[in-house]
């Protein structure tokens, strides 16, 4: 018997206040469908991240979180060497942010070091920005799919040469309103939207299934079609 994929959800207690966990949830769900055997490892600070993650997810949180997020995670260095690995990475928010080279905290704009997994810096922006986001992200088969989310942050990432962006904005802030939304880079994919994000998105969780196991999946008519309203009604109100 083959092992369960494993998927790393990291640090619910500093990175789990904007309920992107269900990330995790889709992940999963979207494996059992197709009878592939995932399990969702819940890791607190202080616990060893597993080295055998096939997916390992950060989500939203506080800015000083972060902070500690990023000292815990270098502490415990297996992220590194997991992403050297092949593994994939999936942020969020202050997790997209703390996979930067820099990002900053509170009033006083403090810079801090990230995990350096993606080339992007991150310092606040002139407005926070808050609200339904809706982005273009071309599909690796060329397709055009619309990425629907809820934005809510204060920190503006700029991308550097290293990072490629992963949509381009039709609605909301995204980056730092210049019309990118997110990075990729190599396997390490960072973005802004909650909602949770793969939720309202099922062909972003099975990209990211598919880089995690190397290989293409099925296509789950059933399922996209019940993930369908949500999706649908969120694109349509976004765009009232
Ligand atoms: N503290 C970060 C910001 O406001 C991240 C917030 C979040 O994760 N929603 O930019």
């Amino acid at each position: 018997m083959t092992a369960p994929v494993k998927i790393v959800l990291v640090y619910q207690s500093l990175l789990g206040i904007y309920g992107d966990q269900g990330n995790s949830l889709v992940l999963r769900q979207r494996l059992a469908w197709r009878g592939i055997a995932a399990e969702v490892v819940v890791v607190e600070p202080g616990e060893a991240l597993p080295a055998d993650g096939s997916l390992y997810l950060l989500g939203g949180g506080e800015d000083n979180a972060q902070t500690t997020a990023v000292r815990e995670l270098t502490r415990d260095g297996t992220v590194f060497r997991a992403v050297e690995n092949g593994a994939v990475v999936f942020a969020v928010c202050a997790g997209y942010q703390i996979c930067g080279q820099t990002f900053t905290i509170g009033e006083n704009d403090e810079v801090r070091e990230g995990l350096g997994l993606l080339d992007v810096t991150t310092r606040r922006g002139a407005e926070r920005a808050v609200g339904e986001i809706l982005t273009r992200w071309t599909r690796p088969d060329g397709s055009e799919y619309v990425l629907t989310g809820f934005e809510n942050h204060g920190g503006y990432t700029y991308l550097g040469s290293d990072a490629a962006p992963l949509a381009h904005v039709e609605k909301g802030v995204g980056n730092a309103g210049d019309g990118t939304e997110g990075a990729v880079q190599g396997r390490v994919i960072g973005t802004y939207p909650h909602g949770p994000v793969l939720a309202r998105n099922p062909a972003l969780a099975d990209h990211l299934l598919e880089l995690a196991l190397d290989r293409q999946l099925e296509p789950l008519t059933r399922a996209e079609i019940e993930h369908d309203g949500l999706r649908r009604e969120r694109i349509a109100f976004a765009r009232r």
